[in-house]
């Protein structure tokens, strides 16, 4: 059975996807041949998208640098470390750029 989905990449086209899966786990995603704009189109970046997403090189886990090593973190501490940087910044909010679209 197809579903019909809009893409979630950061672009502004917001495609019209199907995306199906069977019994062994193959998830099809492709354009929405019947959507008046996309009419079957997928850009590279979709194509290849389910792959990435279930590439054992994914990385699943937040990662913070130490020195020229990254090391891995919990969800938790990683929320905190950013909590703490944010709050630290906001004394002077120019300091973060914001970008927006
Ligand atoms: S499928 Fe490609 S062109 Fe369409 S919204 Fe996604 S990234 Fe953009």
């Amino acid at each position: 059975m197809n579903e019909i989905t809009a893409c979630t990449m950061d672009c502004p086209d917001a495609c019209s996807l199907l995306i199906s899966s069977d019994e062994s786990g193959f998830i099809d995603l492709r354009g929405n041949p019947d959507h008046p704009i996309t009419a079957g189109f997928t850009c590279a970046k979709i194509k290849k998208h389910i792959q990435r997403l279930q590439s054992t090189h994914r990385i699943l886990q937040p990662m913070r640098r130490d020195g020229t090593h990254w090391k891995t973190l919990s969800w938790d501490a990683a929320l905190e470390l950013c909590a703490q940087k944010i709050q630290q910044l906001r004394e002077e909010p120019k300091a973060i750029l914001h970008i927006f679209g």
